[in-house]
């Protein structure tokens, strides 16, 4: 239905490529609207609201499409609630999470109208006090719990272990509602937790949920009835084709009812890579076949500035050779320019023989890969392209050279401070 490459949403990307150019990420709009489809299905009869997690691919395009099904937006910076207001998703439907909000992220956020705050330290909880009460505002909020659960997941993206930097102990959060009335510009009336992300089995969610559900169950018993219980994100994506698809979003739902049968408020989901990842791809080209001291590398255009994720995760992105022809499989380590041994996507990968030239696909980048480009070694940002049942649009253009460097400047004048 929506192809896989050589075409993609009906879009073929042999021509695509011929037309912008690479390292380009295609996005299908398709493939995002099946995942929301899908998700929003297996919630049926639940009360929730989808808040997708900006940071997995913040483009104003992939927003739009989010706010077109009604979607809202879980943010983490004044910079992700701007987007997500340009692209249409009403403020009603903003969820604000990160330990480090500042004083004026929180006014402006306020300004804004943004649906709730997912408080993360009593610091937090003082600072977003004050900064309503100057503004004669009330605000909701949810506190995040720290579960003290292990996602199973890679240690860089585990937000729930009780070292991590994210929430508070149930214990703290007791006090935080205890002392409620300290608060009268804020309506504490929720929960929050977010354990992780790429979480492949349904036991961490049900473990940390389950914690989270008997403190609410908890604090109903003291005639706290909450409003609101925010799950987070962390709905795991499959990587890899020959791996078996990881949990479903009927699997992820039916565990929801469960665990929340006696709550009677709403849900709050924030999937990030669940709705992306699997709907986006890197275009790249072969640059050329050098034969290695132990085997060959494919030096293609994309870099780890692009992708990061092999990089920063060891993660695995399956790779596709689009040049069709009747080719010997060989091992390559598939490489970028960049001037660094970690910018490497994959490490002896078994593929079609390519030659210079060739177009390749890099799996699984629609979540996490923009979003977390750079231009490290002065190469401007790569394009980025909506692919829509057989048109494209681009909805980043290829960064230029001028404004690569347009904020820079050599020294004209010296301040002192
Ligand atoms: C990153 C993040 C998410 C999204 O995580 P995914 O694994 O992409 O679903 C959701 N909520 C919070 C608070 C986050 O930090």
């Amino acid at each position: 239905m929506i192809d896989t490459p050589p075409r993609l949403d009906g879009v073929d990307l042999h021509a695509l490529a011929a037309q912008v150019g690479t390292p380009t990420y295609v996005y299908s709009a398709s493939a995002i609207r099946d995942r929301i489809q899908a998700l929003q299905h297996a919630l049926k009869g639940l009360d929730t609201r989808v808040c997708y997690a900006v940071k997995a691919n913040a483009n104003l395009a992939v927003l739009q499409l989010m706010a077109e099904q009604g979607v809202g937006a879980d943010i983490v910076s004044v910079g992700e609630l701007r987007r997500a207001l340009r692209a249409g998703i009403p403020a009603s439907r903003i969820v604000y999470s990160g330990v480090g909000k500042t004083a004026d992220e929180i006014a402006e956020a306020i300004g804004m109208g943004v649906w709730r705050y997912n408080v993360e330290s009593h610091d937090e909880l003082r600072t977003l006090q004050a900064v309503a009460a100057g503004r004669g505002a009330t605000v909701r909020a949810s506190a995040r719990i720290n579960p003290d659960v292990d996602a199973g997941t890679h240690a860089k993206i585990s937000t729930g272990k009780s070292e991590n930097k994210f929430g508070v102990s149930i214990d703290e959060a007791r006090h935080w509602f205890a002392e409620a009335a300290q608060y009268p510009n804020v309506r504490l009336d929720g929960l929050h937790a977010h354990i992780g992300s790429q979480i492949l089995s349904i036991k961490p969610f049900r473990l940390a949920l389950q914690r989270v559900a008997a403190f609410a169950r908890e604090l109903a018993g003291q005639g706290r009835e909450l409003n609101c219980i925010d799950v987070g994100g962390g709905l795991g994506v499959r990587y890899r084709q020959d791996q078996a698809p990881p949990l479903t979003p009927d699997q992820y739902a039916a565990m929801l009812r469960e665990t929340f049968a006696d709550f009677h408020g709403r849900l709050i989901l924030e999937p990030g890579r669940y709705l992306v990842a699997e709907a986006g791809w890197l275009l790249t080209r072969v640059i050329r076949v050098k034969p290695g001291q132990q085997r060959a590398f494919l030096v293609v255009d994309a870099a780890m500035n692009d992708l990061l994720r092999p990089a920063l995760y060891d993660a695995w992105h399956d790779i596709v050779p689009l040049h069709g022809r009747d080719a010997e499989t060989v091992e390559y380590d598939v490489v970028g320019p960049v001037c660094e041994t970690g910018d490497t996507f994959a490490v002896r990968r078994p593929m079609p023989a390519c030659r210079a030239g060739d177009l390749i696909a890099i799996a699984g980048a629609g979540a996490y890969g923009a979003a977390m480009a750079s231009t490290y070694n002065s190469r401007p940002l790569p394009a980025e392209v909506l692919l829509d049942r057989d048109r494209y649009a681009v909805v980043r253009r290829r960064q230029d050279y001028d404004a690569m460097i347009a904020d820079e400047c050599p020294v004209q004048e010296w301040s002192t401070a």
